[in-house]
């Protein structure tokens, strides 16, 4: 794998979001890679215990990202546990499915509350890691943030508008990060089309467009996602990237 296992021993890695779908796939990734993970959900406690009971050294912290308070007490937590993080996975993230020409149902409380949990969350996990972040950081192996943002956010497509806007948002918050926490800490995306995951189990449409259209034929897997995740934080060198994985659909 991308990643040397010994080289992350007694690293630490949060990612949020990582009781379903692709931050699942992306701790158990970062663990096989050598990381000690914290997985992190909204509401599955137990299922996120159950899934740290199952991995060396892992932790679950439950948050509600949408409530800041709950934000800044999950890097503390982590911190407390730990004493040091050196990889931030900005993984969690809501929808909205709205259609783009229907103006007045993608309302100003959708917009709100996409863009606490899509942009605010990962600004202030970031914010309140940073410090962390550089501490832990070598030369050799600087810190590392990945957000994951979507397809959507690069091209005019997704979900809803406000979906779209945010993951644009965080898209643009990652090459400002990048070039702002250099040297000490890389800050890259992923914006993924379509996976197989919880969120997209029921878009019939879209599991259509991606078999039918993009090169690949079909959407992604989630440990498809979670590779490029570990090829990203295994770097010491990549910074300010948003790696568009939709298996080529944006090549038609
Ligand atoms: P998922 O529904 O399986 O996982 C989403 C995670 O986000 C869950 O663990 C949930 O607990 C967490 N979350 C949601 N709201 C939260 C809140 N208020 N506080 C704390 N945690 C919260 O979805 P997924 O498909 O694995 O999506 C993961 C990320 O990938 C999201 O950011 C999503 O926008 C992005 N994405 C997904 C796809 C796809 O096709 N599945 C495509 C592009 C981008």
């Amino acid at each position: 794998m991308s990643s040397d296992q010994n080289n992350n021993r007694g690293r630490v890695a949060l990612i949020t979001g990582s009781t379903s779908g692709i931050g699942k796939a992306i701790a158990l990734q970062l663990n096989k890679d050598g990381f000690t993970v914290v997985l992190h959900s909204r509401t599955s406690v137990a299922e996120g215990q159950r899934f740290a009971s199952q991995i060396p050294n892992a932790i679950y912290i439950q948050a509600d990202l949408s409530d800041q308070v709950q934000v800044k007490r999950l890097i503390l937590d982590v911190l407390s546990h730990h004493g040091r993080l050196d990889v931030l996975v900005n993984n969690a993230g809501i929808n909205a499915m709205i259609p783009h020409n229907d103006l007045k149902q993608a309302s100003a409380e959708v917009w709100r509350e996409l863009y606490e949990v899509n942009v605010i969350a990962p600004w202030t996990l970031i914010a309140e890691a940073e410090s962390a972040l550089r501490q832990s950081s070598t030369q050799a192996c600087p810190s590392c943030i990945v957000n994951i943002s979507s397809h959507a956010g690069v091209r005019p497509k997704g979900a809803s508008v406000p979906y779209a806007a945010t993951k644009a948002a965080l898209n643009h918050v990652t090459t400002l990060l990048a070039l702002n926490l250099s040297p000490d800490i890389r800050v890259n995306a992923i914006a993924p089309g379509l996976v197989d995951t919880p969120m997209t189990e029921k878009w019939v449409d879209a599991h259509r467009l991606w078999k039918d259209k993009s090169p690949m034929r079909r959407g992604a897997k989630p440990s498809e996602i979670a590779y490029i995740a570990s090829m990203l934080v295994a770097s010491s060198y990549i910074t300010g990237e948003i790696i568009l994985a939709d298996g080529g659909l944006n090549l038609t």
